[in-house]
Protein backbone atom coordinates (compact mmCIF):
# COMPACT_ATOMS: atom_id res chain seq x y z
CA UNK A 1 0.00 0.00 0.00
CA UNK A 2 1.18 3.18 -1.00
CA UNK A 3 1.87 6.13 1.88
CA UNK A 4 -0.78 8.03 0.11
CA UNK A 5 -3.29 4.88 0.24
CA UNK A 6 -2.26 4.49 4.02
CA UNK A 7 -3.77 8.04 4.57
CA UNK A 8 -6.93 7.37 2.75
CA UNK A 9 -7.65 4.39 4.78
CA UNK A 10 -7.13 5.59 7.79
CA UNK A 11 -8.76 8.85 7.38
CA UNK A 12 -11.77 6.97 6.41
CA UNK A 13 -11.84 5.55 10.00
CA UNK A 14 -11.67 9.09 11.37
CA UNK A 15 -14.73 10.66 13.50
CA UNK A 16 -14.94 14.63 12.60
CA UNK A 17 -16.31 16.68 15.66
CA UNK A 18 -18.94 18.92 14.16
CA UNK A 19 -20.85 20.49 17.20
CA UNK A 20 -20.13 23.64 18.53
CA UNK A 21 -17.92 23.04 21.77
CA UNK A 22 -19.78 25.09 24.78
CA UNK A 23 -19.33 25.06 28.71
CA UNK A 24 -17.20 21.23 28.15
CA UNK A 25 -19.92 19.93 25.84
CA UNK A 26 -20.32 19.36 22.45
CA UNK A 27 -23.63 20.78 21.38
CA UNK A 28 -25.46 21.41 18.00
CA UNK A 29 -26.08 25.41 17.57
CA UNK A 30 -29.17 26.98 19.31
CA UNK A 31 -31.45 27.17 15.58
CA UNK A 32 -30.13 23.18 14.55
CA UNK A 33 -28.58 24.70 11.32
CA UNK A 34 -25.63 23.08 9.59
CA UNK A 35 -23.68 23.87 6.85
CA UNK A 36 -21.14 21.48 4.67
CA UNK A 37 -17.77 21.20 5.37
CA UNK A 38 -15.88 19.70 2.06
CA UNK A 39 -12.87 18.51 1.54
CA UNK A 40 -10.66 20.78 -1.28
CA UNK A 41 -8.56 17.39 -2.22
CA UNK A 42 -12.02 16.05 -3.96
CA UNK A 43 -14.72 18.40 -3.58
CA UNK A 44 -16.25 15.63 -1.09
CA UNK A 45 -18.82 16.37 2.03
CA UNK A 46 -16.72 15.40 4.92
CA UNK A 47 -19.36 16.36 7.30
CA UNK A 48 -22.05 18.58 8.52
CA UNK A 49 -20.83 21.37 11.07
CA UNK A 50 -22.64 23.27 13.60
CA UNK A 51 -23.59 26.94 12.37
CA UNK A 52 -23.21 28.62 15.50
CA UNK A 53 -24.81 32.14 15.43
CA UNK A 54 -25.91 34.96 18.37
CA UNK A 55 -27.38 33.04 20.67
CA UNK A 56 -24.60 30.23 20.55
CA UNK A 57 -22.12 33.11 21.05
CA UNK A 58 -24.31 34.40 23.62
CA UNK A 59 -24.26 31.23 25.46
CA UNK A 60 -19.91 30.58 25.23
CA UNK A 61 -19.84 34.17 26.57
CA UNK A 62 -22.12 33.70 29.96
CA UNK A 63 -19.90 30.19 30.35
CA UNK A 64 -16.97 31.91 29.80
CA UNK A 65 -17.54 34.76 32.37
CA UNK A 66 -18.99 32.77 35.00
CA UNK A 67 -15.33 30.50 35.30
CA UNK A 68 -13.63 33.72 34.70
CA UNK A 69 -14.96 35.29 37.55
CA UNK A 70 -15.02 32.49 39.52
CA UNK A 71 -11.08 32.49 39.64
CA UNK A 72 -10.44 28.81 38.37
CA UNK A 73 -8.35 29.35 35.50
CA UNK A 74 -8.13 33.09 36.22
CA UNK A 75 -6.78 32.76 39.79
CA UNK A 76 -4.98 29.10 39.48
CA UNK A 77 -1.74 29.20 40.73
CA UNK A 78 0.79 30.07 37.67
CA UNK A 79 2.54 26.69 38.55
CA UNK A 80 -0.47 24.77 38.57
CA UNK A 81 -1.91 26.50 35.14
CA UNK A 82 1.53 25.69 33.66
CA UNK A 83 1.13 22.34 34.62
CA UNK A 84 -2.34 21.74 32.69
CA UNK A 85 -1.04 23.66 29.57
CA UNK A 86 1.89 21.43 29.51
CA UNK A 87 -0.38 18.60 29.76
CA UNK A 88 -2.55 20.18 27.11
CA UNK A 89 0.68 20.21 24.83
CA UNK A 90 1.54 16.95 25.04
CA UNK A 91 -2.03 15.73 24.27
CA UNK A 92 -2.04 17.47 20.95
CA UNK A 93 1.72 16.12 20.60
CA UNK A 94 0.18 12.50 21.17
CA UNK A 95 -2.39 13.48 18.68
CA UNK A 96 -0.69 15.06 16.23
CA UNK A 97 -0.45 12.93 13.19
CA UNK A 98 -4.34 12.27 13.35
CA UNK A 99 -4.17 16.35 14.16
CA UNK A 100 -2.17 16.65 10.78
CA UNK A 101 -4.75 14.62 8.58
CA UNK A 102 -7.50 16.50 9.65
CA UNK A 103 -5.82 19.46 8.48
CA UNK A 104 -4.76 17.99 4.96
CA UNK A 105 -8.19 16.98 4.53
CA UNK A 106 -9.97 19.82 5.39
CA UNK A 107 -8.02 22.53 3.40
CA UNK A 108 -5.94 20.38 1.30
CA UNK A 109 -2.15 21.51 2.38
CA UNK A 110 0.40 18.71 1.91
CA UNK A 111 0.30 16.14 4.51
CA UNK A 112 3.85 16.46 4.67
CA UNK A 113 4.14 19.90 6.03
CA UNK A 114 0.80 19.62 8.30
CA UNK A 115 2.35 17.07 10.15
CA UNK A 116 5.74 19.14 10.48
CA UNK A 117 5.35 22.35 9.86
CA UNK A 118 2.19 23.53 11.29
CA UNK A 119 1.47 20.64 14.25
CA UNK A 120 4.83 20.82 15.46
CA UNK A 121 4.62 25.01 15.74
CA UNK A 122 1.37 23.83 17.53
CA UNK A 123 3.23 21.73 20.17
CA UNK A 124 5.46 24.05 20.18
CA UNK A 125 3.51 27.33 20.56
CA UNK A 126 1.66 25.78 23.58
CA UNK A 127 4.87 24.34 25.36
CA UNK A 128 6.52 28.13 24.90
CA UNK A 129 3.59 29.99 26.49
CA UNK A 130 3.27 27.32 29.59
CA UNK A 131 6.19 27.58 30.51
CA UNK A 132 6.85 31.26 30.84
CA UNK A 133 3.74 31.19 33.09
CA UNK A 134 5.27 31.03 36.22
CA UNK A 135 8.39 32.81 35.36
CA UNK A 136 6.82 36.41 33.92
CA UNK A 137 7.10 38.59 37.40
CA UNK A 138 5.38 42.03 38.08
CA UNK A 139 7.03 45.18 39.13
CA UNK A 140 7.50 47.39 41.72
CA UNK A 141 7.87 51.26 40.78
CA UNK A 142 10.75 53.25 42.22
CA UNK A 143 8.89 54.72 44.85
CA UNK A 144 11.56 55.32 47.43
CA UNK A 145 10.15 54.85 51.23
CA UNK A 146 6.84 56.81 51.57
CA UNK A 147 5.23 54.53 49.29
CA UNK A 148 4.72 50.94 47.23
CA UNK A 149 3.67 51.22 43.59
CA UNK A 150 2.90 47.60 42.93
CA UNK A 151 2.50 47.10 38.82
CA UNK A 152 0.22 43.55 38.27
CA UNK A 153 -0.70 41.83 34.85
CA UNK A 154 -3.94 41.00 35.09
CA UNK A 155 -6.10 38.82 32.53
CA UNK A 156 -8.28 40.75 30.33
CA UNK A 157 -11.70 38.35 30.95
CA UNK A 158 -13.18 36.95 27.60
CA UNK A 159 -10.82 36.93 24.36
CA UNK A 160 -12.72 36.02 21.49
CA UNK A 161 -10.33 34.67 18.83
CA UNK A 162 -11.36 34.66 14.80
CA UNK A 163 -8.84 32.91 12.87
CA UNK A 164 -8.39 32.27 9.10
CA UNK A 165 -8.34 28.72 6.95
CA UNK A 166 -4.74 28.60 5.63
CA UNK A 167 -3.10 27.49 8.85
CA UNK A 168 -6.04 26.74 10.79
CA UNK A 169 -4.60 25.16 14.08
CA UNK A 170 -1.59 27.07 14.09
CA UNK A 171 -3.08 30.40 13.78
CA UNK A 172 -5.72 29.43 16.66
CA UNK A 173 -2.83 28.54 18.75
CA UNK A 174 -0.64 31.74 18.07
CA UNK A 175 -4.28 33.45 19.99
CA UNK A 176 -5.00 30.90 22.42
CA UNK A 177 -1.73 29.40 23.95
CA UNK A 178 -0.86 33.25 25.01
CA UNK A 179 -4.37 34.15 25.64
CA UNK A 180 -4.89 31.08 28.23
CA UNK A 181 -1.79 31.04 29.90
CA UNK A 182 -2.07 34.71 30.84
CA UNK A 183 -5.69 33.46 32.48
CA UNK A 184 -8.25 34.74 29.80
CA UNK A 185 -11.81 32.62 28.88
CA UNK A 186 -10.94 31.88 25.46
CA UNK A 187 -13.89 31.86 22.77
CA UNK A 188 -12.43 30.52 19.31
CA UNK A 189 -14.17 30.83 16.05
CA UNK A 190 -12.65 29.39 13.02
CA UNK A 191 -12.84 29.52 9.74
CA UNK A 192 -15.96 28.30 8.48
CA UNK A 193 -13.21 26.33 5.66
CA UNK A 194 -11.43 24.79 8.25
CA UNK A 195 -13.06 24.08 11.81
CA UNK A 196 -11.99 20.39 12.00
CA UNK A 197 -8.92 21.08 14.24
CA UNK A 198 -9.66 23.84 16.16
CA UNK A 199 -13.03 21.05 17.11
CA UNK A 200 -10.86 18.48 17.75
CA UNK A 201 -8.40 20.30 20.33
CA UNK A 202 -11.44 21.41 22.70
CA UNK A 203 -11.38 18.60 23.61
CA UNK A 204 -7.77 17.54 24.23
CA UNK A 205 -8.20 20.87 26.25
CA UNK A 206 -10.88 19.38 28.60
CA UNK A 207 -8.99 16.12 28.64
CA UNK A 208 -5.77 17.98 30.19
CA UNK A 209 -7.98 19.52 32.94
CA UNK A 210 -8.38 23.29 30.87
CA UNK A 211 -11.83 23.63 32.79
CA UNK A 212 -15.10 24.23 31.67
CA UNK A 213 -16.14 27.43 29.75
CA UNK A 214 -12.31 28.17 29.47
CA UNK A 215 -11.63 26.98 25.90
CA UNK A 216 -14.89 27.05 23.97
CA UNK A 217 -15.33 27.02 20.08
CA UNK A 218 -17.87 28.50 17.69
CA UNK A 219 -17.87 27.13 14.19
CA UNK A 220 -20.00 28.87 11.47
CA UNK A 221 -19.80 31.77 9.15
CA UNK A 222 -17.84 35.10 9.72
CA UNK A 223 -21.14 37.59 9.31
CA UNK A 224 -23.22 35.78 11.91
CA UNK A 225 -20.69 34.08 14.74
CA UNK A 226 -17.60 36.64 14.15
CA UNK A 227 -19.76 39.46 13.99
CA UNK A 228 -21.90 38.26 17.21
CA UNK A 229 -18.59 37.87 18.77
CA UNK A 230 -17.50 41.56 17.86
CA UNK A 231 -19.81 42.81 18.89
CA UNK A 232 -20.97 41.16 22.64
CA UNK A 233 -20.69 43.81 24.79
CA UNK A 234 -19.66 41.16 27.62
CA UNK A 235 -16.44 40.22 25.61
CA UNK A 236 -12.90 42.25 26.36
CA UNK A 237 -10.83 41.44 23.26
CA UNK A 238 -10.87 40.21 19.69
CA UNK A 239 -7.86 38.45 18.42
CA UNK A 240 -8.18 38.36 14.47
CA UNK A 241 -6.43 36.93 11.92
CA UNK A 242 -7.56 37.22 8.23
CA UNK A 243 -7.65 39.92 5.64
CA UNK A 244 -7.55 43.57 5.70
CA UNK A 245 -10.58 44.76 5.02
CA UNK A 246 -12.47 42.15 7.89
CA UNK A 247 -9.94 43.42 10.48
CA UNK A 248 -11.18 46.83 10.29
CA UNK A 249 -15.33 45.28 10.71
CA UNK A 250 -13.60 44.44 14.25
CA UNK A 251 -12.50 47.61 14.84
CA UNK A 252 -15.75 49.17 14.09
CA UNK A 253 -17.42 46.57 16.15
CA UNK A 254 -15.57 47.25 18.96
CA UNK A 255 -16.25 51.31 18.42
CA UNK A 256 -19.66 51.05 18.44
CA UNK A 257 -19.96 48.15 21.35
CA UNK A 258 -17.78 48.45 24.28
CA UNK A 259 -14.47 49.33 23.00
CA UNK A 260 -13.12 46.01 23.62
CA UNK A 261 -9.29 45.53 23.06
CA UNK A 262 -8.74 44.69 19.29
CA UNK A 263 -5.61 42.78 17.46
CA UNK A 264 -5.45 42.25 14.34
CA UNK A 265 -2.88 40.37 11.57
CA UNK A 266 -3.63 40.82 8.42
CA UNK A 267 -2.90 40.89 5.10
CA UNK A 268 0.54 41.87 3.17
CA UNK A 269 2.60 41.81 -0.37
CA UNK A 270 5.71 41.01 0.95
CA UNK A 271 8.86 42.01 -0.94
CA UNK A 272 11.77 39.99 -1.31
CA UNK A 273 14.60 42.41 -2.38
CA UNK A 274 17.70 40.05 -4.32
CA UNK A 275 20.77 42.18 -4.38
CA UNK A 276 23.21 40.96 -7.29
CA UNK A 277 25.98 40.31 -4.32
CA UNK A 278 23.55 37.87 -2.59
CA UNK A 279 25.56 34.92 -0.68
CA UNK A 280 24.29 32.33 -3.03
CA UNK A 281 22.31 33.17 -6.03
CA UNK A 282 20.79 29.25 -6.25
CA UNK A 283 19.77 28.91 -2.26
CA UNK A 284 18.20 32.69 -3.09
CA UNK A 285 15.73 31.37 -5.41
CA UNK A 286 15.43 28.26 -3.56
CA UNK A 287 13.85 30.29 -1.10
CA UNK A 288 12.00 33.28 -3.63
CA UNK A 289 10.00 30.23 -4.41
CA UNK A 290 8.54 28.21 -1.72
CA UNK A 291 8.33 31.60 0.07
CA UNK A 292 5.55 32.01 -2.36
CA UNK A 293 4.52 28.92 -3.70
CA UNK A 294 4.61 26.89 -0.14
CA UNK A 295 1.26 26.26 1.65
CA UNK A 296 -0.66 27.24 -2.26
CA UNK A 297 0.74 30.68 -1.57
CA UNK A 298 -2.33 31.30 0.38
CA UNK A 299 0.48 32.36 3.55
CA UNK A 300 0.05 36.20 4.75
CA UNK A 301 3.64 36.53 4.57
CA UNK A 302 4.36 35.17 1.21
CA UNK A 303 6.99 36.83 -0.59
CA UNK A 304 5.09 37.57 -3.47
CA UNK A 305 6.76 40.46 -5.06
CA UNK A 306 9.98 39.56 -6.12
CA UNK A 307 12.42 42.48 -6.86
CA UNK A 308 15.70 41.47 -8.57
CA UNK A 309 18.78 43.75 -9.21
CA UNK A 310 18.55 44.07 -13.17
CA UNK A 311 21.87 42.55 -13.72
CA UNK A 312 21.33 39.02 -12.07
CA UNK A 313 17.51 39.12 -13.31
CA UNK A 314 17.52 36.95 -16.32
CA UNK A 315 19.58 34.46 -14.16
CA UNK A 316 18.06 34.60 -11.25
CA UNK A 317 14.19 34.40 -13.02
CA UNK A 318 15.56 31.17 -14.76
CA UNK A 319 16.15 29.63 -11.40
CA UNK A 320 12.90 30.34 -9.92
CA UNK A 321 11.78 28.67 -12.45
CA UNK A 322 13.35 25.61 -12.01
CA UNK A 323 11.59 26.18 -8.34
CA UNK A 324 8.57 26.19 -9.93
CA UNK A 325 9.16 22.77 -11.39
CA UNK A 326 9.47 21.18 -8.71
CA UNK A 327 6.68 22.55 -6.79
CA UNK A 328 3.89 21.19 -9.11
CA UNK A 329 0.61 20.37 -7.26
CA UNK A 330 0.06 16.87 -6.31
CA UNK A 331 -2.80 14.53 -4.17
CA UNK A 332 -1.78 16.37 -0.37
CA UNK A 333 -2.12 13.05 1.11
CA UNK A 334 0.85 11.52 -0.40
CA UNK A 335 3.94 12.31 1.60
CA UNK A 336 6.39 13.45 -1.40
CA UNK A 337 3.72 16.57 -2.37
CA UNK A 338 5.11 20.21 -2.13
CA UNK A 339 1.78 21.64 -2.88
CA UNK A 340 -1.67 20.99 -2.48
CA UNK A 341 -4.89 22.71 -3.45
CA UNK A 342 -6.66 25.77 -3.12
CA UNK A 343 -8.88 26.24 -0.10
CA UNK A 344 -11.87 26.36 -2.00
CA UNK A 345 -13.39 27.14 -5.15
CA UNK A 346 -14.07 30.72 -4.43
CA UNK A 347 -10.66 31.09 -3.91
CA UNK A 348 -9.18 29.32 -6.87
CA UNK A 349 -11.33 31.69 -8.89
CA UNK A 350 -10.34 34.36 -7.22
CA UNK A 351 -6.44 33.70 -7.96
CA UNK A 352 -7.38 32.53 -11.69
CA UNK A 353 -8.89 36.24 -12.42
CA UNK A 354 -5.39 37.76 -11.05
CA UNK A 355 -4.08 35.65 -13.56
CA UNK A 356 -6.05 37.23 -16.17
CA UNK A 357 -5.74 40.76 -15.21
CA UNK A 358 -2.30 40.76 -14.50
CA UNK A 359 -2.09 39.39 -18.41
CA UNK A 360 -4.42 41.97 -18.86
CA UNK A 361 -2.35 44.94 -17.23
CA UNK A 362 0.62 43.86 -19.91
CA UNK A 363 2.75 41.34 -17.45
CA UNK A 364 4.49 38.90 -19.11
CA UNK A 365 3.11 34.97 -17.62
CA UNK A 366 6.69 33.39 -17.77
CA UNK A 367 5.30 30.16 -15.83
CA UNK A 368 2.61 27.97 -14.98
CA UNK A 369 -0.72 29.86 -14.57
CA UNK A 370 -3.11 27.20 -15.09
CA UNK A 371 -5.86 25.20 -12.57
CA UNK A 372 -4.76 21.19 -12.85
CA UNK A 373 -5.80 17.93 -11.88
CA UNK A 374 -9.29 19.11 -12.62
CA UNK A 375 -10.34 15.32 -12.95
CA UNK A 376 -9.36 14.54 -8.96
CA UNK A 377 -12.77 17.04 -8.52
CA UNK A 378 -10.40 19.07 -6.21
CA UNK A 379 -8.82 22.76 -6.80
CA UNK A 380 -4.73 22.69 -7.87
CA UNK A 381 -3.20 25.41 -9.50
CA UNK A 382 0.37 25.59 -10.76
CA UNK A 383 2.90 28.06 -9.87
CA UNK A 384 2.58 31.18 -11.46
CA UNK A 385 5.67 33.68 -12.41
CA UNK A 386 4.70 37.00 -13.83
CA UNK A 387 7.65 38.95 -14.86
CA UNK A 388 8.17 42.77 -16.16
CA UNK A 389 5.36 43.38 -13.44
CA UNK A 390 5.19 47.40 -12.67
CA UNK A 391 4.15 48.54 -8.82
CA UNK A 392 1.37 50.05 -10.13
CA UNK A 393 -0.38 47.15 -11.23
CA UNK A 394 -2.58 45.20 -9.38
CA UNK A 395 -1.10 42.13 -9.04
CA UNK A 396 1.51 44.09 -7.12
CA UNK A 397 -0.43 45.73 -5.10
CA UNK A 398 -3.57 43.75 -3.88
CA UNK A 399 -3.11 40.59 -1.95
CA UNK A 400 -3.96 37.75 -3.93
CA UNK A 401 -3.26 34.95 -1.67
CA UNK A 402 -2.82 32.07 -4.38
CA UNK A 403 0.97 30.82 -5.97
CA UNK A 404 0.94 33.73 -7.99
CA UNK A 405 4.74 35.82 -7.81
CA UNK A 406 5.41 39.55 -9.27
CA UNK A 407 8.89 39.96 -10.35
CA UNK A 408 9.96 43.24 -10.59
CA UNK A 409 13.50 44.82 -11.24
CA UNK A 410 15.72 47.75 -9.55
CA UNK A 411 18.85 49.23 -10.30
CA UNK A 412 20.06 50.60 -6.72
CA UNK A 413 19.23 50.07 -2.98
CA UNK A 414 17.15 53.34 -3.48
CA UNK A 415 14.77 52.24 -6.11
CA UNK A 416 14.64 48.88 -4.55
CA UNK A 417 13.58 50.13 -1.39
CA UNK A 418 10.99 53.09 -2.97
CA UNK A 419 9.28 49.91 -5.05
CA UNK A 420 9.37 47.66 -1.41
CA UNK A 421 7.65 50.43 0.98
CA UNK A 422 5.43 51.64 -1.98
CA UNK A 423 2.61 49.52 -0.30
CA UNK A 424 -0.68 49.74 1.79
CA UNK A 425 0.97 46.32 3.18
CA UNK A 426 3.92 45.96 6.16
CA UNK A 427 4.20 42.11 6.81
CA UNK A 428 7.37 41.01 6.36
CA UNK A 429 10.37 41.81 3.93
CA UNK A 430 13.84 39.85 2.63
CA UNK A 431 16.78 40.97 1.69
CA UNK A 432 19.60 39.21 0.13
CA UNK A 433 22.87 40.60 0.49
CA UNK A 434 26.54 39.96 1.42
CA UNK A 435 27.39 42.74 2.12
CA UNK A 436 26.85 43.34 6.02
CA UNK A 437 26.47 47.26 5.84
CA UNK A 438 23.79 47.45 3.01
CA UNK A 439 22.14 44.66 4.86
CA UNK A 440 21.51 46.69 8.02
CA UNK A 441 20.82 49.50 6.08
CA UNK A 442 18.22 48.12 4.13
CA UNK A 443 16.40 46.80 6.88
CA UNK A 444 15.91 49.11 8.88
CA UNK A 445 14.67 51.59 6.21
CA UNK A 446 12.55 48.45 5.08
CA UNK A 447 8.96 49.09 6.89
CA UNK A 448 7.70 46.09 7.50
CA UNK A 449 6.97 44.31 10.73
CA UNK A 450 9.59 41.37 10.38
CA UNK A 451 12.95 41.96 7.66
CA UNK A 452 14.57 38.80 6.83
CA UNK A 453 18.49 38.54 5.96
CA UNK A 454 19.57 36.15 3.17
CA UNK A 455 15.88 33.74 4.33
CA UNK A 456 12.29 34.67 3.50
CA UNK A 457 10.78 32.53 6.69
CA UNK A 458 12.55 33.80 9.56
CA UNK A 459 11.01 33.92 12.78
CA UNK A 460 10.33 31.66 15.89
CA UNK A 461 7.69 31.69 19.08
CA UNK A 462 10.58 33.93 20.78
CA UNK A 463 10.10 37.02 18.62
CA UNK A 464 6.74 39.39 17.80
CA UNK A 465 5.21 38.58 14.60
CA UNK A 466 2.79 41.08 13.00
CA UNK A 467 2.39 43.99 10.97
CA UNK A 468 3.29 47.71 10.29
CA UNK A 469 0.72 50.07 8.25
CA UNK A 470 -2.79 47.80 7.13
CA UNK A 471 -1.09 44.45 7.97
CA UNK A 472 -2.36 44.94 11.43
CA UNK A 473 -2.43 46.06 14.47
CA UNK A 474 -0.88 44.40 17.81
CA UNK A 475 1.73 41.32 17.91
CA UNK A 476 1.54 37.99 18.03
CA UNK A 477 4.35 35.28 19.58
CA UNK A 478 6.74 36.05 21.82
CA UNK A 479 6.15 37.61 25.34
CA UNK A 480 4.93 40.66 24.04
CA UNK A 481 1.82 38.48 22.78
CA UNK A 482 1.02 37.63 26.65
CA UNK A 483 1.20 40.89 27.30
CA UNK A 484 -1.79 41.57 24.92
CA UNK A 485 -4.01 39.44 26.37
CA UNK A 486 -2.96 40.64 29.88
CA UNK A 487 -4.11 44.14 31.59
CA UNK A 488 -1.65 46.23 34.13
CA UNK A 489 -3.03 47.35 37.47
CA UNK A 490 -1.03 50.04 39.53
CA UNK A 491 -1.73 49.44 43.29
CA UNK A 492 -0.49 52.71 44.94
CA UNK A 493 0.12 51.91 48.49
CA UNK A 494 0.58 54.62 51.21
CA UNK A 495 3.11 53.69 53.75
CA UNK A 496 2.35 55.71 56.79
P1 LIG B 1 -11.51 36.67 6.00
O1 LIG B 1 -10.76 37.82 6.52
O2 LIG B 1 -12.76 36.92 5.26
O3 LIG B 1 -11.85 35.66 7.21
C1 LIG B 1 -11.07 35.47 8.36
C2 LIG B 1 -12.00 35.13 9.52
O4 LIG B 1 -12.90 36.23 9.74
C3 LIG B 1 -12.89 33.92 9.24
O5 LIG B 1 -13.08 33.19 10.43
C4 LIG B 1 -14.17 34.56 8.76
O6 LIG B 1 -15.32 33.77 8.84
C5 LIG B 1 -14.26 35.77 9.64
N1 LIG B 1 -15.12 36.80 9.08
C6 LIG B 1 -15.40 37.01 7.76
N2 LIG B 1 -16.26 38.04 7.62
C7 LIG B 1 -16.53 38.48 8.86
C8 LIG B 1 -17.37 39.52 9.38
N3 LIG B 1 -18.10 40.29 8.58
N4 LIG B 1 -17.41 39.69 10.72
C9 LIG B 1 -16.69 38.89 11.55
N5 LIG B 1 -15.91 37.89 11.13
C10 LIG B 1 -15.80 37.69 9.80
O7 LIG B 1 -10.59 35.80 5.13
P2 LIG B 1 -11.09 34.71 4.09
O8 LIG B 1 -10.95 33.44 4.81
O9 LIG B 1 -12.41 34.92 3.48
O10 LIG B 1 -10.03 34.95 2.95
C11 LIG B 1 -10.19 36.07 2.07
C12 LIG B 1 -8.90 36.80 1.92
O11 LIG B 1 -8.39 37.19 3.21
C13 LIG B 1 -7.79 36.00 1.34
O12 LIG B 1 -7.85 35.95 -0.03
C14 LIG B 1 -6.59 36.73 1.84
O13 LIG B 1 -6.32 37.83 1.04
C15 LIG B 1 -6.99 37.17 3.19
N6 LIG B 1 -6.51 36.30 4.25
C16 LIG B 1 -5.43 36.70 4.94
C17 LIG B 1 -4.93 35.90 5.92
C18 LIG B 1 -3.77 36.28 6.69
O14 LIG B 1 -3.21 35.43 7.40
N7 LIG B 1 -3.35 37.52 6.63
C19 LIG B 1 -5.51 34.61 6.24
C20 LIG B 1 -6.68 34.29 5.48
C21 LIG B 1 -7.14 35.13 4.52
P3 LIG B 1 -15.74 32.84 7.59
O15 LIG B 1 -15.20 31.54 7.97
O16 LIG B 1 -17.21 32.84 7.48
O17 LIG B 1 -15.11 33.42 6.36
Amino acid sequence: MSAAEDYRKKASTLTYRHQAFINGRFTNAASGETFDNYSPIDGQVLTAIAACDKEDVDRAVKAARTIFEKGTWSEMAPRERKTVMLKFAALIADNADELALLETLDMGKPITFSRQGDMEGVVRTVQWYAEAIDKIYDELAPMGTGAVGMITREPLGVVGAVVPWNFPLLMAAWKFAPALAAGNSVIMKPAEQSPLTCLRVAELASEAGIPDGVFQVLPGFGETAGQALGRHMDVDMIAFTGSTEVGKYFLKYSAETNMKHVSLECGGKSPNIVFADAPDLDAAAQDAGMAVFYNSGQVCVAATRLLVEESVHDEFLEKVKKVGETMQPGDPLDPATMMGTMVDSEQTERVKSYIEIGAKEGATLAYGGKQVRQNTGGYYLEPTIFDGVKNDMRIAREEIFGPVLSTLTFKDPEEALSIANDSIYGLQASVWTRDINKAHKVARKLKAGTVNVNNTDGGDITVPFGGYKQSGIGRDKSLHAYDKYSQLKTTYIELK
